[in-house]
């Protein structure tokens, strides 16, 4: 005996998100048999909303709900440093640590030849149009793994050909992992012992 076609098809819904099995989505399905009405419309709303109403920054790359994102938009920022990071969860992994008062660019994703990703599918013409006079260093925060080493190599040879004092993270970072999931301290020693490359 198959579900009725509604709770199916809930249940092919929630199978889309990252890590959900069948039994995952079965579970959900019945918890949203007991919820009551306004939980599910507000549920279905901020769905809507969320995909209505955030969007990535048109100079960064960050999400936010304008046209620009509040760090691009604050004047009390170094507009003379940009950390280029991964994706918007490394901006807040990074703001966590209240240490960076400069600007970021978010790249996106990283290049990677197993997964036919170049750079022109990335947000890296961007970066290279944000780079003026008053751009004294660039950060590379790229996660270190493969493709985030090849991804900062990458950068690095371009942003230096244009004259400007590349940095990359330390070493601190245990290989293979990502910037978000890094403790603040290890963060913090591998964003300050940064070297220039
Ligand atoms: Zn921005």
């Amino acid at each position: 005996m198959t579900y009725p076609k509604s709770f199916e098809e809930l249940m092919e819904c929630f199978k889309m998100l990252p890590g959900i099995g069948n039994k995952g989505a079965e579970r959900m399905a019945y918890h949203m048999l007991d919820m009551d009405a306004l939980s599910v419309q507000r549920f279905a709303n901020a769905m809507i909303d969320f995909k209505k109403n955030i969007h990535h920054c048109k100079i960064c790359g960050h999400i936010c709900e304008g046209d620009t994102c509040e760090i691009c938009q604050d004047p009390e920022r170094d507009h003379s440093m940009i950390c280029v990071v991964e994706s918007p969860k490394d901006v807040f992994a990074m703001e966590k640590l209240k240490e960076y008062h400069g600007l970021y660019h978010v790249l996106g994703g990283t290049i990677s030849i197993m997964d036919g990703i170049t750079a022109d599918d990335l947000n890296i013409d961007s970066l290279f149009k944000r780079i003026n006079e008053q751009t004294k260093e660039v950060i590379i925060a790229t996660n270190p793994t493969r493709e985030g080493e090849t991804t900062a190599l990458y950068l690095a040879k371009l942003l230096d050909q244009m004259g400007v004092n590349v940095s990359r993270i330390a070493n601190g970072l245990p290989v293979g992992s990502s910037l978000d999931y890094a403790d603040d301290l290890t963060l913090l020693r591998s964003f300050e012992g940064r070297q220039k490359i």
